[in-house]
């Protein structure tokens, strides 16, 4: 009896044993497991920040390529924008001296740049400024010049002449002899350089008349005086109707910019003159 009980003691200490042995070796093996996995998974991102680090690398190479690329680029677009703008210049500069007169008519593809500057006239915005403050000095020093005449469209021009070939009709002219002889005093339609936007009629504020009386009147001696200042040459001055085609105008301003109003007034020459020399 007491043998019996003994050996199920026995048989049972061994079940455990096992059992323990069992549950030891499974704990064990989930434990190499899980070692084995993290160590894995370490590796894994190791390689992947290698990798990283590599394709960094890589890319800053590649940086540097694509900043000096770029700056290089940037130094071409910078060249390109200022020959783009000398080549405006000399093309504004150009534009400025357009040679409008009977002998060279204004192309109708020409495009005034246009600006309002008040009594609903229009002049020329690249003029535009020089002529208000030319205005303005002159008044500073109580000489009141009004302008009275800017931008006229050819059907403005041609209405104009038409008026005047009726009034010289009236005179006794006769067919293309009237035509002529309102040409003298009146530019045919496409030949005045009101059309351009860069001539400006002015007046004394004391005489209205557009004659030769305006070469006395103090806006005049004003004008004649300081308008090269301003970038404005008198267009038609005494004794160059030949060489124009119109009379003489101690009225009419145009506007040739700074540097060319010198070079011209200093030269004495007419704008035709000026073109010829070129
Ligand atoms: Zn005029």
């Amino acid at each position: 009896m007491e043998k019996r009980r003994k050996s199920r003691a026995k048989g049972l200490l061994w079940c455990l044993i096992l059992l323990l042995a069992a549950l030891g070796f499974l704990v064990g093996a989930a434990w190499v497991r899980s070692i084995t996995a993290e160590k894995e998974a370490l590796q894994e991102e190791l390689a992947k920040y290698r990798m990283e680090l590599a394709l960094h690398r890589l890319t800053e190479v590649q940086r540097a390529a694509i900043e000096e690329a770029e700056a290089e680029a940037k130094a071409n677009e910078e060249a390109k924008r200022l020959s783009l703008k000398d080549a405006f210049l000399a093309r504004n500069r150009e534009e400025l001296l357009t040679l409008v007169n009977p002998w060279h008519e204004l192309s109708e593809e020409y495009e005034p740049h246009l600006t309002e500057i008040g009594d609903g006239m229009l002049f020329d915005e690249r003029a535009a400024g020089a002529l208000k403050h030319m205005l303005e000095d002159a008044k500073a020093e109580g000489i009141i010049a009004v302008p009275v005449s800017g931008y006229r469209t050819r059907e403005y021009q041609q209405g104009l002449f038409d008026d005047k070939v009726l009034r010289v009709r009236a005179n006794g002219f006769e067919g293309e002899e009237a035509l002529t002889e309102a040409a003298k005093e009146v530019a045919v339609p496409g030949t005045s350089e009101h059309e351009l936007g860069l001539a400006m009629d002015i007046l004394d504020v004391n005489n209205p008349n557009l004659d030769w009386t305006q070469e006395w009147a103090p806006a005049q001696r004003w004008l004649m005086e300081h308008c090269v200042d301003y970038g404005f040459i008198l267009r038609f001055p005494n004794e160059t109707t030949e060489k124009t085609g119109i009379i003489y105008e101690p009225w009419h301003y145009r506007y040739v910019g700074l540097s060319a109003a010198e070079e011209i007034t200093a030269s004495g020459l007419t704008l035709e003159e000026y073109w010829e020399k070129k």
